[in-house]
């Protein structure tokens, strides 16, 4: 891509929260001499919030997704689906897995929380091969069905490791799924919350009796 005299290019990178609320503002009303591109490796937001509820089974996953192609054709976005591996302020422009390099005048960056595996599997050797990441989490909600396949057919021991607030949520879910009728008994769930109890701030009620304190 390359750029226009007198146009200028306003790339949002992610379609993170932030994001979808500006893509509502431009698709209100978008200056004339604006050039806008957004790149993200697919056109729509899976909704955290209801990923607890997926786990346990209330929602389709279908029901978690929030399809964005109707906002972006009405912001006028040109979207490439990708994903970004470096940005070069000097150049001004990001680069794309594809190799394809994106020029920017503006650039914003909304590509929301990352899971740093290389890191993730120096502190805990072997979770890249036995852990199912929960980011990024449209791949979890794929994925998620073959642990309930999995548990449908013999008990498991599920660890959710990690005691923050969607740490918690998705134990009481994936404990609430392992329970529920046609799944075999004797599948449990330990929710392993490293130095700290889960946060003072969780109501008593909802911090779990399995948590298993483990340094991490
Ligand atoms: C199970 C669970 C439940 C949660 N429940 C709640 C809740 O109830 N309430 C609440 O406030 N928060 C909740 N959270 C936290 C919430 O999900 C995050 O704070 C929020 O998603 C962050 O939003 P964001 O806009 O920064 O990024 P995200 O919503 O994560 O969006 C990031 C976007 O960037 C894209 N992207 C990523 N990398 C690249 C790349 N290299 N190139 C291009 N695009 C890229 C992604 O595909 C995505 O489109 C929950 C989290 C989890 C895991």
């Amino acid at each position: 891509m390359t750029s226009t005299p007198g146009l200028k290019n306003l790339v949002l990178l992610g379609l993170g929260h932030a994001h979808v609320q500006v893509l509502r503002g431009l698709a209100h009303s978008r200056p004339a001499d604006l050039n806008l591109t957004v790149i993200a490796p697919r056109p729509l937001a899976v909704y955290s919030g209801m990923v607890p509820g997926f786990v346990a089974g209330h929602y389709t996953a279908e029901q978690c997704r929030i399809p964005l192609d109707a906002l972006l054709a009405r912001s006028g976005a040109r979207t490439i689906a990708g994903s970004a591996i470096g940005i070069d302020a000097e150049t001004r422009t990001v680069a794309l897995a594809s190799g394809e390099a994106v020029p920017w005048d503006w650039l914003s960056v909304n590509t929301g929380p990352i899971m740093d595996r290389d890191l993730l599997e120096v502190r805990m050797p072997g979770a890249r091969r036995h852990a199912l990441f929960v980011r990024p989490i449209d791949a979890f909600v794929q994925l998620w069905p073959q642990v309930a396949e999995m548990a449908a057919s013999r008990p498991i021991h599920l660890a959710v490791v990690g005691a923050g607030a969607a740490g918690v949520e998705l134990a009481m879910a994936a404990s609430h799924a392992l329970q529920g009728s046609g799944m075999p008994q004797g599948s449990h769930v330990s929710l392993v919350t490293g130095a700290n109890r889960p946060r003072p701030s969780t109501p008593r009620r909802c911090r779990p009796a399995c948590s298993v304190p483990c340094a991490a």
